[in-house]
């Protein structure tokens, strides 16, 4: 696809290389079968190549529309496009620079502007997002059901085991983490310790910058990821053998390190190593059971029918869902299989609260879909995911590595 910048673009780096990207489309429309908006809205211009297209205008035009912007929002950055394009259209980075531009030339109204800021300021600060969460709690019972649903129960205490072995591993603990799932962190450094490697918090790391970047604040979300690196940096010299985070969204953010970071000449080459050494848990844990199998309590009668909601983080980013799978076979389950595995279920970062409506559809699309082999319970991978479906499914929710973490023998007899 030729674009011809208009000539108040030429010197713009974002136009350039969304110009490289775009041009690298051959308006094939495969990618239009995989996309959940598409399927929903049934315009063209809600496609992956309906918005390539609308991005290569503004590019020669020279100017946006609302129009444009309505149809770049709509997209919820899943990524299942870029896993049908035969010719590796890179469409993640495509619609961040596509959004870029369209800012830079219209802003958004201030509506718009103040609401992006508030989820942004509120979810990526720990202690806000805490003592908003506080406040949901008290205030739970007497809320009618549909704001009740939106507010995540308050979760067990949970802790991690201290690090106790020479060999470790960075984690990210995130901000949503921590304040309604600290059980997933808590269960992935259980999980590590019985294989006999340790995980790592590293003091000053923080949010991923993943909000940020999708919610109109790329400078924001290179702030976010050189701090990471930072904190990160000793530990990686001392030799840590990768970095996990047990919420696949903030993963395939932290994946993405070395590329967004690739013009800056101070963190370009760090970057590049922290993208290389991020690993889904699912991989990490995967290879170390091939080497040594875990023991694990016996599945009690009936738990073993399980739905497996693949965030698109997973299947789509880091590409390790038939990992994820494989663990959960090896430690007994049946994967039932889930129709529509590849669309969306609708949270999507900030999608929920930016778009409910469509999110809304997607969730009961999704939980139909989910239920409908009578599953003893779904288990997924992304703290998103999991408290988004949380919301309306009938039946349990979970992470996977907490269910495998429940099924931990004593430590006297842990290894096989
Ligand atoms: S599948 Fe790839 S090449 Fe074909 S239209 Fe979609 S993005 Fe373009
Ligand atoms: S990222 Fe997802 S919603 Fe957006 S165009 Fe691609 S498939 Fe469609």
């Amino acid at each position: 696809m030729r674009v011809d910048l208009h000539e108040r673009l030429i010197a713009s780096d974002c136009a350039i290389q969304a110009a490289a990207l775009v041009e690298s489309c051959v308006h094939c429309g495969l990618c239009a079968s995989v996309c959940p908006t598409y399927e929903m809205l049934e315009n063209e211009l809600d496609s992956p190549r309906g918005r390539i297209y609308l991005i290569r205008d503004t590019l020669q035009g020279g100017t946006a529309t609302a129009v444009t912007r309505g149809h770049l929002d709509n997209c919820l950055h899943c990524k299942a496009c870029e896993t049908a394009c035969p010719s590796g259209v890179q469409y993640g980075h495509l619609i961040d620079l596509g959004q870029q531009l369209i800012n830079a030339q219209q802003p958004r109204p201030f509506w718009q502007r103040a609401k992006r800021l508030a989820i942004r300021s509120v979810m990526t600060c720990r202690p806000a997002l805490g003592t908003l969460a506080r406040i949901g709690w008290a205030l739970k019972p007497c809320l009618p059901g549909r704001l009740r649903a939106l507010v995540p129960d308050r979760p067990a205490l949970a802790t991690g085991l201290a690090p106790r072995h020479a060999r470790h591993v960075l984690s990210l603990q995130g901000c949503v983490q921590p304040v309604f799932t600290p059980g997933h962190d808590a269960a992935l450094s259980l999980l590590l310790d019985r294989f006999g490697v340790a995980m790592v918090h590293a003091s000053g790391s923080g949010c991923c910058g993943a909000l940020s970047q999708h919610l109109d604040a790329p400078h924001a979300a290179k702030a976010a990821m050189r701090r990471n690196i930072d904190a990160w940096w000793p530990a990686i010299e001392r030799g840590a053998e990768a970095i996990l985070s047990s919420s696949t969204g903030c993963g395939a953010q932290l994946k993405d390190y070395g590329h967004l970071l690739r013009d800056d000449p101070a963190y370009a080459p760090k970057a590049a190593r922290v993208s290389a050494l991020v690993q889904d848990p699912g991989t990490f844990l995967n290879a170390l059971w091939a080497e040594r199998p875990l023991a694990l309590k016996p599945l009690a009668a009936g738990e073993e029918r399980l739905a497996f909601h693949v965030p698109c983080s997973l299947r789509n980013s880091l590409r390790a869902k038939a990992q994820v799978e494989t663990i959960l076979r090896r430690a007994g389950y049946t994967l039932i299989p889930v129709q529509e595995e590849h669309m969306c279920c609708g949270s999507a970062g900030a999608y929920s609260l930016l778009q409910p409506e469509r999110s809304e559809e997607l969730l009961t699309r999704k939980l139909g879909h989910l239920a409908a082999g009578q599953p003893s319970r779904v288990v997924s991978a992304n703290v998103g995911c999991i408290l988004h479906l949380q919301k309306a499914s009938p039946v349990e929710v979970g992470h996977w590595l907490e269910l495998l973490a429940q099924r931990l023998p004593d430590e006297e007899c842990s290894h096989a």
